[in-house]
């Protein structure tokens, strides 16, 4: 019985490294593959009569066949994870009993998602770059690395020396390359590192240099007889002054509670990051330490990663829901077998359109790949293309509403369809829940359910009927007492005056999010100027663009809609008009606020800038005045330094703010 889980676990982990690492075809996730490995080295550890020399925990990946091989110089290893701060307390313990001394200096680094790589240079002159394959033998790949710009071919120093780093791809190139490759009908890729790895590996390199690819480099092989340098931290700086990229984002540690802090820190800071990053690696930092530990069969005994929650998993797409949105647009949501990703239990992911359901060819009952990543609702992102997907049934998109029945409609230039029926129940629901939400109107105690019932029993059909509802009415509806009749009646009247931008949100016009609302609402002051506004004047607005423009504008002049906000504007529903800007002396200026701001809040920040008549926006451009620069700014920093965009730090920021002066 043992023996079959044994032979059954290296068989499984086997075929899942040639699918990972030969064909950068992974069928499962990482998080899964790591279970069924700590599961063999578990049982392998109680069982040692049970380990075999082909073990996948003797080895390290595995050679392809694509390039020439090539027997590295020195054995590259893997490295032992774990998945909580409890294994790196006992990974902790375990090597300071080894070595007989508490507290070990650790460095920390951040664990890049990408593909290691060797390089060797001979008097300061790259000669050989090879891929890590199984750590004995790589693939020399040295003439499609030369292509990368973060590979120095001439050093500063005219050495030998080998380094070792990660080859990735920013996650902003692999967004560019991917909406590239949809265009032209080319292969999708499913995260940054299956697109670092599909553009090294290409026979052809110039293929290669077309692709945006870097490298971070975190370890030498000191030359012999460099004897001064003794940590590993002081081995970053030199090889740093030798010309290689090292990753910024490092801590050096007493022990492994800071350490545990560093993961933590990183835990969400990793998505502000232009890089993927799949966890931290933890190393002592000294080297005569590190001499004295050594490896095990397959990694350092001096260094350990801690990973981060699984961003993806796998799991059985059961069924395809079909919502209804408040515009009308129809989407397609993938009802899941629940897995547990990123810390809660996920049932449903987004699946976007129908394009999109097409591209990927999700059939119902396939092996899907779900995503969470800065986002909340996870999105499906690859099907498993194996036996099972080829015997289901090719999806067929809807051809009518599932609610009202209608036939759809594709809109010229929108991907999504819409429901055609102007007076759609679930569109009418949808835009009712919409504008009782936190981000429209506000209004507490009623949600879809209340909602739900109101639209049922005929009571209200238009936001402007919910105005008109006395508390007795609320009393009909199910399970609804005096109390919280109260309740949901005093919060519609509350509602009557929100801000202009609440307001114009809450009306649900295609593409005008709160965002968008706000920047027109900043403009316009008020709900009659937005209602009269000529539409070049509304494409003008720096953020707004046509396509939004003619909505809003249509909108307004729509029947149904006209008599809508009369009915509001009867019933007492006027907005405020956007707060009076008490100044322009940033009249002109756009700034981007990017990482934490220490004495104020980034809604805070924010405010203070539209009063002073100045304008934010969520990306950096070369129209952008200003990035303020809080503390872990991300990707828009290293964008506003690539543009030559000044960079203010917090107290620069608030003196601007106080001098009010534009220089
Ligand atoms: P690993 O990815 O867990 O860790 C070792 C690697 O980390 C090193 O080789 C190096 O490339 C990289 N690294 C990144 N930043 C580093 C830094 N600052 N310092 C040192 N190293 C750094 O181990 P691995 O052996 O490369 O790959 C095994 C992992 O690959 C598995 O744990 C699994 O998650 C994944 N895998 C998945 C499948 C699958 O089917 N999904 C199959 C095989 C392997």
């Amino acid at each position: 019985m043992l023996r079959k889980r044994v032979e059954y676990l290296k068989d499984e982990l086997n075929k899942h490294n040639y699918n990972y690492y030969v064909l950068d075809n992974p069928v499962i996730s990482d998080y899964e593959y790591d279970k069924l490995f700590a599961e063999l080295k578990e049982l392998e550890f109680a069982n040692p009569e049970l380990i075999t020399p082909d073990s996948p925990t003797q080895r390290v990946g595995s050679v392809s066949t694509k390039f020439e091989e090539y027997k590295h110089k020195y054995r590259l290893y893997s490295l032992d994870n774990s998945y909580n701060p409890e294994d790196l307390r006992k990974w902790y313990e375990r090597v300071t009993r080894e070595y007989g001394r508490d507290n070990l200096e650790l460095v920390c680094e951040l664990k890049i998602d990408g593909l290691a790589i060797a390089l060797s240079y001979t008097n300061g002159i790259f000669t050989t770059g090879v891929t890590r394959g199984d750590g004995i033998t790589g693939e020399n790949i040295t003439q499609n690395l030369k292509t990368v710009k973060a590979v120095p071919l001439k050093l500063f120093e005219n050495i030998n020396i080998d380094v070792r780093g990660e080859i990735y791809m920013p996650v902003s190139s692999f967004n560019k390359l991917n909406e590239e490759n949809l265009k032209n009908n080319e292969k999708i890729f499913a995260n940054p590192r299956n697109a670092a790895a599909g553009s090294l590996r290409q026979l052809d390199s110039t293929i290669t240099a077309k692709r945006d690819l870097s490298m971070f480099t975190y370890t030498v092989i000191l030359p012999d007889g460099n004897n001064t340098i003794k940590t590993h931290w002081d081995s970053l700086e030199y090889i740093k002054k030798l010309g290689f990229k090292t990753n910024p984002n490092i801590r050096l540690v007493k022990d492994i509670e800071g350490a545990i802090r560093f993961c933590k820190d990183w835990e969400t800071k990793r998505f502000d990051l232009d890089y993927a990053t799949d966890g931290v690696v933890i190393k002592i930092n000294n080297f005569g330490i590190q001499n004295e530990l050594g490896y095990t069969a397959r990694a350092p005994k001096w260094a350990t990663a801690f990973k981060f929650p699984p961003e993806e998993i796998s799991t059985e797409l059961k069924d395809i829901e079909i919502g209804v949105g408040k515009t009308g647009a129809i989407t397609p949501v993938a009802v899941l077998e629940p897995v547990l990703l990123a810390g809660s239990t996920v049932s449903r992911a987004s699946l976007h359109n129908f394009d999109e359901i097409e591209r990927l060819d999700v059939r119902v009952g396939d092996k899907v790949f779900i995503k969470k990543a800065a986002e909340i609702i996870p999105k499906v992102i690859k099907v498993v293309d194996d036996e099972k997907h080829y015997s289901l049934a090719k999806y067929r998109p809807p051809v009518e509403c599932p609610v009202c029945h209608s036939p759809l409609e594709y809109r010229e230039g929108e991907v999504a369809a819409y429901c055609s029926n102007s007076e759609c129940p679930a569109v009418a629901k949808a835009r009712l829940e919409y504008w009782v939400s936190k981000e429209a109107m506000d209004i507490d105690f009623i949600g879809p359910t209340i909602i739900e019932q109101l639209y049922n029993l005929n009571m209200v059909r238009t936001p402007a009927d919910l105005y008109k509802l006395s508390q007795q009415d609320f009393m009909q509806l199910e399970l609804v007492k005096e109390k919280s009749a109260y309740n949901m009646y005093t919060s519609v009247r509350s509602s009557k005056n929100r801000p202009l931008a609440r307001f114009l949100t809450a009306l649900s016009v295609r593409h005008v999010g709160k965002e968008t609302a706000e920047i027109i609402s900043g403009e316009f002051k008020t709900l009659e100027n937005i209602k009269s506004a000529p539409l070049d004047k509304l494409a003008e607005i720096e953020g707004v663009g046509e396509k939004i423009a003619k909505n809003v504008y249509e909108f307004f002049r729509d029947k149904k809609n006209i008599k809508l906000l009369k009915e509001l504007d009867d019933n007492g529903v006027v907005p405020i008009s956007s707060k009076q800007v008490q100044s322009d002396e940033f009249s002109g200026l756009v700034f981007v606020l990017t990482g934490t701001l220490q004495s104020m809040t980034r809604d805070n920040a924010d405010a203070k800038i539209k009063e002073k008549g100045g304008k934010t926006s969520s990306s950096v451009s070369k129209k952008t005045s200003f990035v303020v620069a809080g503390e872990n700014a991300g990707s828009k920093f290293d964008k506003a330094v690539s543009l030559g965009v000044k960079i203010l730090n917090e107290d620069e920021f608030i003196e601007l703010l106080n001098s009010g002066s534009k220089t």
